[in-house]
């Protein structure tokens, strides 16, 4: 037998790895740390993977010296993370190594590193007694051996303060800080309350960094440089050895999933991290996920609250939404209703700020022919083309770009019209309507450069402007004092969402973006414009009360036996011929279907994806359903050996979501 081993993982590229011979009485698992030959003494390695042959000549394959015991250093420990996320996500180990351990860059040094200081420039805050009791409470339930905890807080609770409390004992104690917030939220309010607090100790990661300033970052976390990573979810990788503490904080939010292969959900693997690092995980959030949150209704998962805002006088806001059939009826056509338009107005007036939030961005999501009907798409994909307000055409989905045409492609007419909203729309709108305002867009295009989100915040918190108007981006986080009204414009594109979770995505984002409101001593109100008023989730929303929405969502999953009433997995098939995709699974299905009701679950089409073509790729989805996790690992490896078989080439690429 051999063993494909990785030297030194901290240091090398971690594509390379190294045969050896195991010798006859040795046993070796996955992950074991083994001592082996190399160059001209012996190094300590890793193994990646156990095979009966090489393709080497035997004569130059040496033998491994002894295996070593497990001592879970760090990097041991983010090696068996590695293997455990190939095994859960279905990915290779490579791939998974990648994703864990990233490849070691050289930087140029600019300017001095930081020294370790510990003088704490910002006083801390007096918690609040409802502040103070679940802090106590969450330590206790840690001294305890509790492996997790909620802290489930309104917006505005002051959450970010009970964790810099937490934070600041675990330092204490000579350990270590991981705190993963969402991408977004990463702006500079977040990043120098914490860098205040504790100078010198932290080290931020986020997606405008470079491969080698990521490397960097991670660095000072090995060498014990500073004591807290902050940042997006690949922070939980961070080499720390004294792991104290993981925290997630707006534990729901989606960018905490990651969109490449291995396609992790991060609330499952800093359990494992906190398994493996014997360390506690506080999730935080003002709508935790109906996964989390199902555990803390079985008792498995201690949870703590906070009802109150901890600003004194700061309330919830007043949340009302408005009927645009009935604006139509009466004959308003503007994207404003008359209620909401002169809400703004009044807060102009007042010197107060506004925020209005509108989920697509570009000036029209469509072009279309007035004369034959026909849709500008996108030739890679199935989609409709967005205008954008320079007149290029743009597909959100693969970046394709081209000029509006003059003339109709389909029937040559000139009578080319844009319909509908996009944030660019909006914010034109917003100048003809409120000629005074100051306003300011934030969405993709307008934060493409590198500073220009940090530059827009920044502005408004400033009371530069007094209209932000954006995307999600506006949502997350954010704590401005002046702004008590926010205003969510269409409503509607959120609700018509068909998956199974569009329900608690809507919910989670409408507090949120309400919770924007009212955040300082003045009361803030909402108002949501939408042409199904009574649809049953704004009416949850309205209540502000996460049980009764809760609740409601338990019992539509737990009819309709939907996670957490079940593991589901979604199987993607991916490729760029249509027929072949079809011929190949059509030999295959019946075959995975009938092992599947034989393992006792069930399985879900194919279908095809919603957005079924995307760069010139085909997407069919299968679902597969079981009650046991383990089993439906193991119907997913039935499923990939048997397209192996069929797809001899390995054409097909294959994604897994578990759900
Ligand atoms: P959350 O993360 O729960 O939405 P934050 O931590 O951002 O809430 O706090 C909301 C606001 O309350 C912030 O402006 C913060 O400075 C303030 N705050 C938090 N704790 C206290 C406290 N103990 N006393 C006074 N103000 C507080
Ligand atoms: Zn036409
Ligand atoms: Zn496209």
């Amino acid at each position: 037998m051999y063993a494909e081993v990785i030297v030194d993982i901290s240091h090398e590229a971690i594509d390379k790895s190294f045969s050896y011979r195991i010798p006859e009485d040795m046993v070796l698992h996955v992950g074991d740390p083994v001592l082996v030959p190399f160059g001209r003494g012996k190094k300590k390695a890793y193994v990646l993977s156990i095979h009966e042959r090489v393709c080497f000549p035997e004569e130059k394959i040496k033998d491994i010296d002894s295996v070593l015991d497990k001592e879970f250093s760090v990097e041991e420990e983010l090696l068996s993370l590695a293997v455990w996320m190939s095994r859960e996500y279905g990915t290779g180990l490579n791939q998974c190594l990648k994703t864990v351990i990233p490849v070691k860059k050289k930087v140029k040094k600019r300017g001095k590193a930081t020294k370790l200081l510990w003088k704490a420039e910002e006083a801390p805050l007096s918690l609040t007694k409802e502040q103070a009791n679940v802090l106590e409470g969450i330590k206790l339930a840690f001294s305890k051996g509790e492996k997790a905890a909620l802290l489930f807080g309104v917006t505005g609770s002051g959450k970010t303060e009970v964790y810099l409390k937490l934070m600041e004992e675990i330092i204490r104690k000579g350990k270590e800080v991981i705190f993963l917030i969402p991408e977004i939220s990463l702006s500079f309010q977040t990043r120098s309350r914490i860098e205040k607090r504790f100078p010198g100790l932290v080290s931020v990661l986020h997606s405008k960094m470079s491969q080698g300033e990521r490397a960097e970052s991670m660095e000072k976390c090995r060498s014990g440089e500073v004591k807290i990573l902050m940042g997006p979810r690949s922070a939980l990788f961070a080499p720390f050895s004294n792991l104290g503490l993981i925290i997630m904080d707006e534990e729901q939010d989606r960018s905490y999933k990651s969109e490449q292969a291995p396609r992790y959900e991060t609330r499952d693997v800093i359990r494992k991290r906190g398994e493996l690092s014997s360390c506690p995980v506080l999730f935080g959030s003002a709508t935790p996920s109906v996964q989390l949150f199902s555990e803390v209704e079985k008792g498995n998962l201690p949870c703590f609250c906070l009802h109150n805002r901890a600003v004194e006088g700061s309330t919830l806001p007043k949340m009302q939404v408005v009927d645009m059939r009935k604006e139509l009826e009466e004959g308003n056509r503007s994207i404003f209703s008359r209620v909401l338009e002169g809400k703004i107005q009044e807060r102009l007036d007042r010197g107060e700020q506004v925020m209005l939030f509108m989920n697509r961005r570009g000036y029209a999501p469509f072009v279309s022919c007035r004369k034959c009907g026909e849709a500008l798409r996108c030739p890679h994909c199935d989609v409709s083309l967005n205008l954008h307000k320079n007149g290029i055409l743009q597909c959100h989905y693969c970046g394709y770009q081209t000029n509006l045409p003059k003339i109709c492609p389909n029937c040559k007419s000139k009578y080319l019209a844009a319909f509908g909203t996009g944030t660019e729309k909006l914010e034109s709108i917003c100048h003809s309507i409120f000629p005074k305002a100051g306003i300011l867009r934030m969405d993709r295009d307008s934060t493409g450069k590198k500073g220009k989100y940090e530059e827009i915040l920044q502005a408004f918190s400033e009371e530069k402007a007094d209209i932000l108007l954006g995307t999600q981006m506006i949502v997350k986080g954010h704590d401005f004092q002046k702004v008590t009204l926010v205003g969510i414009i269409a409503v509607d594109q959120i609700l018509l969402d068909s998956d199974f979770q569009a329900g608690e995505w809507a919910y989670q984002l409408i507090t949120q973006v309400s919770g924007r409101a009212g955040r300082g001593e003045r009361a803030g109100e909402v108002l949501i414009q939408s042409y199904q008023p009574d649809h049953p989730l704004l009416e949850l929303a309205l209540k502000q009360d996460y049980l009764s929405f809760y609740k409601e969502e338990k019992n539509y999953r737990k009819r309709l036996s939907y996670p957490p009433f079940s593991v589901m997995l979604a199987m993607q098939c991916i490729y760029t011929e249509e027929a072949y995709l079809d011929y190949i699974l059509g030999k295959l299905m019946p075959r995975v279907q009938e092992r599947i009701r034989d393992g006792g679950g069930e399985t879900y089409g194919p279908f095809p994806a919603t957005v079924y073509k995307i760069k010139d790729k085909f997407r069919k989805i299968i679902y597969i359903k079981h009650s046991n996790h383990d089993i439906i690992l193991q119907l997913r490896d039935y499923f990939i050996q048997e397209l192996k078989q069929e797809d001899k080439r390995n054409l097909i690429l294959l994604q897994f979501d578990l759900l």
